[in-house]
């Protein structure tokens, strides 16, 4: 995204290890509106409505929202689609070629990129490194890692789901251990995955287990796709001539693991400074990068990792007491009406003083959020 803005002023080089962009997949899609440039509509295969929700204890949550506050991907086009925006735009991609390193010497003209395969360097006036969850940019650049590494896999079952506008979230730690499972429409097939927290719970095993649920019987399995989100950014992205966007700046979101709205928004705001940079080094630094992510999306990250502690702290029976709270009319209208999966802190104040007894969940931390 960001190369697509920068190749219509700049020289833009574009370094994907892959031959293909968007492949392997490493995602189920799901992601707000706002998340969606207008050129890459045409990869929305499905428009939800609703969540339900299911506690460890059976309790299910309903919220049913009048208009569509999400989206589901083709995810596979929705890369495509930008890969070839940015070749359009002007930029050079070099496919199959992986980064091995980022040297940054202040004393030197540009930064150094690496390329493996013997393929030799490129010099740059700025990287932008949006190589993912394992960056090797952010390596580099000595930026601080995740603070933690949520594992996750899914699978597409052949069949439209059955009702196509709701997604389902199943929560427990004997579901999905420090995360949560998902049943999600996508178009003519149903999305279903997991993402586990902790080296010793693995997410396939988890899979194996929650697809013996009746609700996916006789449904085959048409593809499989896992991999990693990193959450719990740190508060710079920048050092030096070298930038991070998305999973390499850990910017997903701690309680929903989505990264695409923060990606895109990221890749927006860096090629902006980027540009100012460009045409004034000495007025327009690149740490400037900083303070744009953390006003834009960053303090809502923050917020949402204190949420995630205590979702954390929370064994399988307090799980199923706090989803009742949330039950409560007053509440459920709340969130119906102004819920908003990019900004789930924003309502915590209010939520509070409509159930004030979720509280007891974790007494300070809940107050560091008011
Ligand atoms: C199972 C699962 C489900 C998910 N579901 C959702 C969801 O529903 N909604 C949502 O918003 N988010 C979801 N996410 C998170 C989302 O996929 C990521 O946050 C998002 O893909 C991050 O985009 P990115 O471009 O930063 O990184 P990536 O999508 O990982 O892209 C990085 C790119 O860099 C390339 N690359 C990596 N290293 C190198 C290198 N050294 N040299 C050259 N190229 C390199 C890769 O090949 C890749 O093309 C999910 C993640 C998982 C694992």
């Amino acid at each position: 995204m960001a190369a697509a803005r920068l190749a219509r002023e700049r020289s833009v080089i574009i370094v994907e290890e892959h031959g293909e962009p968007g492949v392997p997949l490493q995602c189920a899609g799901l992601v707000t509106p706002r998340g969606v440039p207008r050129f890459a509509e045409k990869s929305v295969v499905a428009r939800v409505r609703g969540a339900r929700i299911h506690s460890p204890m059976g309790f299910t949550l309903t919220i049913e929202a009048h208009d569509v506050r999400a989206l589901v991907l083709d995810r596979r086009r929705f890369d495509r689609t930008a890969f070839e925006l940015a070749v359009d735009e002007g930029a050079q991609a070099l496919t199959g070629t992986r980064v091995t390193g980022v040297a940054d010497v202040q004393s030197s003209p540009a930064a150094t990129v690496r390329l493996g395969n013997a393929s030799g360097t490129i010099e740059s006036s700025v990287v932008i490194g949006a190589d993912g969850p394992r960056s090797v940019c952010r390596e580099s650049a000595g930026l601080r890692p995740p603070k933690q590494v949520l594992r996750g896999i899914q699978v597409d079952l052949e069949g439209e789901k059955a009702d196509p506008e709701f997604v389902d979230l199943f929560l427990g730690w004997k579901v999905a251990p420090g995360f949560f499972a998902w049943s999600i429409p996508a178009g003519d097939v149903t999305r279903v995955g997991l993402c586990t927290w902790g080296r010793e719970h693995v997410p396939a095993t988890f899979l194996k287990k929650f697809l013996k649920a009746p609700e996916f019987a006789g449904m085959a399995e048409m593809s499989r796709a896992s991999g990693s989100i990193p959450i719990g950014a740190g508060r710079s992205a920048v050092d030096g001539r070298i930038m991070l966007v998305g999973d390499a700046a850990c910017h997903a979101k701690p309680l929903s693991g989505g990264g695409i709205y923060t990606g895109i928004k990221g890749a927006e705001l860096c090629s902006e400074v980027v540009s100012r940079h460009l045409s004034d080094p000495g007025g327009s630094p690149l740490s400037d990068y900083d303070d744009l992510w953390w006003d834009s999306f960053g303090q809502e990250l923050s917020r949402a990792f204190r949420i995630r502690k205590v979702f954390l702290a929370l064994t399988d029976k307090k799980m199923d007491q706090a989803l009742r709270l949330f039950d409560e009319p007053e509440v459920r209208r709340l969130v119906e009406e102004r819920g908003d999966i990019d900004r789930p802190s924003a309502l915590s104040a209010e939520v509070l003083k409509l159930a004030p007894k979720l509280a007891q969940f974790s007494p300070q931390l809940i107050k560091s959020l008011l």
